[in-house]
């Protein structure tokens, strides 16, 4: 387990990841993150169903990548722990697999024993570091003791490049050192499609929180040198949606969903 002896969650001051765990139901937040949970719902009450939708789509992209064979994730931003995480779903199917977990809000720190519960022929690593400086994550013993780099990983980024602002910087990056055969799975939100995104990112910016939202072609651009995986750069909802899938609109979501492979 991580060493957590005085940690400072500054509970005085909102985070996403506990913004984002209020609207989705949970109870590991605040009144600064319940505050501002407040403020972006009443712009847009419907943020809820494209949060919701967000995790489906992680579900879909989880299995998708274990049917391509993938055994080996790396997920940033993984945010506060909701069942089934992202290794439920992968373990469910491959049992073996190794999943590493990656965010800097210290709340999910305090959830790490949950995140590190697998299945025992597989193994899970949680580690806490800025995704602004990648180096941290890549030269981190915990990373390199759970995922092979010599094979194929799938690199999970659901519903977070829009806190940080060199998004093509910090993607590249992470996509440098892994080998060929690898994936990139995207989900991220945009200012195309749902019309009251500009008004959210702008109550979570307000709030501290610099939200950035990125158009299609920016998203593509994440995807250089890669093969971009049918359907491409889609509205989340039209990702392989699941046939007992709850049909939505683009435009009930703000957010683009793309999986690519590393050739
Ligand atoms: N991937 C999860 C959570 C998304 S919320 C899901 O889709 O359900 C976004 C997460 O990104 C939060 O947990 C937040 O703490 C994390 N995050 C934001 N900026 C980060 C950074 N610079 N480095 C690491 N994690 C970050």
């Amino acid at each position: 387990m991580p060493d957590t002896p005085h940690v400072d969650l500054q509970t005085n001051r909102p985070h996403s990841a506990r913004v984002y765990d209020y609207i989705m139901g949970g109870k590991d937040n605040f009144a600064a993150d319940r505050e501002t949970a407040a403020k972006v719902l009443a712009d847009w009450p419907g943020l809820r169903t494209s949060m919701l939708a967000n995790r489906s789509c992680m579900h879909r992209m989880a299995r998708y990548l274990t049917g391509l064979g993938v055994k080996q994730f790396i997920d940033v931003g993984t945010g506060i722990p909701s069942s089934p995480n992202l290794h439920e779903v992968v373990q469910e199917s491959v049992p073996e697999a190794r999943i590493v977990y990656i965010d800097n809000d210290l709340i999910v720190l305090t959830h790490a024993r949950a995140l590190l519960t697998g299945t025992p022929a597989g193994r899970i690593a949680y580690i806490q570091a800025d995704m602004r400086t990648p180096e941290v994550l890549l030269g981190h013993p915990s990373l390199h003791e759970v995922i092979d780099l010599k094979q194929p990983v799938a690199l999970t980024v659901i519903a977070m490049l829009q806190f940080v602002e060199d998004a093509q910087g910090l993607v590249e990056s992470l996509l440098e050192p892994l080998s060929p055969g690898s994936h990139l799975a995207i989900t991220i939100p945009t200012n195309e499609l749902a019309p009251e995104s500009e008004q959210l990112a702008r109550e979570y910016t307000d709030r501290g929180i610099p939200m950035y939202l990125r158009t299609r072609a920016e998203v593509e651009r994440l995807f250089t040198g890669m093969e971009l995986l049918d359907p491409g750069v889609v509205p989340m909802p039209r990702w392989h949606p699941a046939p007992g899938d709850q049909p939505l609109s683009d435009t009930a979501t703000n957010m683009y969903a793309a999986v690519g492979r590393k050739p």
